[in-house]
């Protein structure tokens, strides 16, 4: 009789810290990316960083009073290494005064490629900066020449060893689906990315929202985004990639915020895109234990916590599930952390 097979779901442990994030939409970007719209994400076309500022001492004020936290402050949105003196300074000195007191425990911000260089990174990292999240969308020239970047995969590259090396957790971001992607670059991405071992990696496929330089191309033909079914299978292989080498995935798609999904003219999005992505890589695995167990499946044990996405978003695996030859009634929600097939 074959032995069942168990095994446990192949992401990393997530973090523990709550982040609190800060957009400064914009803000210190040399110029607006073919694709970027910020102002829809956040609500907000242009930011004053003083009155920013000021909003987020008192919103800090506030946690801290009513015994929230303790956070990880993050400055998204723009590029942070760019933004004019004295405001990387200024808001990073006043992170350190609530980190003195114990509300905040981590800094990070979103910065370009382009827009970093050893000595500035290691003056924020004295200043209190733990993390950089890159904001790399592809290491393919192609692409990056298409998509008007104004970078180099290899400057890319040289900006993540940059981060680690001034001691700083890097974070990478892919934007897989850019004007003057062909097959296999994301896959290629991937395995880059996974090879410089980041932290966390956010995937943000490519999508046309009013008002952008991409709207006009994709007006006139000239820029055809993913399809959603392609977006899926895609993610859900780097998911496994990004995932084998112990990388944390920590946003797949841009999230419903702001006016943003009114804005949306043409792209892969879903509001329940990570959902349906990690479904279906969790699919993908169990297939291959199937394998390994030699013959149809009998009954099938998940952790209570996978419920929510063993049938990807409603249900929409369910048939995949059926051909794979699990009938009603043959899986299990189970305490802890094990997945048992038999
Ligand atoms: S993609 Fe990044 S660098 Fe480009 S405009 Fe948007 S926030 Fe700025």
């Amino acid at each position: 009789m074959p032995h069942p097979i168990v095994f446990t779901h192949p992401e990393p442990p997530p973090a523990t810290t709550r982040i609190w994030p800060v957009f400064l939409p914009f803000a210190g970007c040399p110029y607006r990316c073919l694709y970027c719209a910020q102002d829809k994400q956040t609500g907000r076309d242009h930011v004053d960083l003083g009155n920013i500022l000021r909003d987020l001492e008192t919103d800090l004020e506030q946690a801290l009073a009513a015994g929230r936290g303790p956070y990880e402050i993050a400055f998204y949105g723009g590029t942070f290494t760019a933004l004019p003196e004295p405001w990387p300074e200024t808001f990073l000195s006043m992170a350190a005064r609530f980190r003195e007191r114990g509300l905040i425990t981590r800094v990070r911000c979103s910065t370009r490629p382009d827009c970093v260089d050893p000595d500035g990174l290691a003056g924020l990292r004295a200043q209190g900066l733990d993390m950089v999240e890159l904001g790399v969308q592809s290491f393919d020239d192609a692409a990056l020449r298409t998509s008007g970047r104004g970078y180099t995969g290899e400057t890319a590259r040289a900006a993540c060893a940059m981060v680690k090396e001034a001691g700083l957790a890097l974070g990478i971001q892919l934007l897989p689906g850019l004007p003057g992607d062909r097959d296999g670059v994301f896959a290629d991405d991937v395995r880059r990315t996974a090879g410089l071992a980041p932290e966390t990696v956010r995937l943000y496929p490519c999508l046309v929202i009013r008002d952008t330089p991409l709207a006009a191309l994709w007006e006139q033909g000239e820029y055809a985004p993913w399809t959603l079914s392609r977006t899926r299978a895609e993610l859900a292989g780097a998911l496994l990639a990004l995932w084998a080498k112990n990388v944390r995935v920590i946003r797949l798609g841009l999230p419903p915020e702001g006016t943003l999904a009114e804005h949306i003219l043409d792209g892969p999005w879903h509001p329940a895109l990570g959902q349906s992505v990690r479904g279906l890589a969790l699919a993908q695995v169990i297939w291959e234990k199937i394998q390994l167990l030699g013959k149809g499946p009998s009954s099938l044990d998940v952790p209570r916590r996978y419920q929510g996405e063993l049938l990807g978003h409603a249900d929409e695996l369910a048939e995949e599930y059926a051909i794979l030859g699990f009938g009603k009634g043959m899986v299990r929600y189970v305490d802890g952390d094990e997945f048992v097939l038999e």
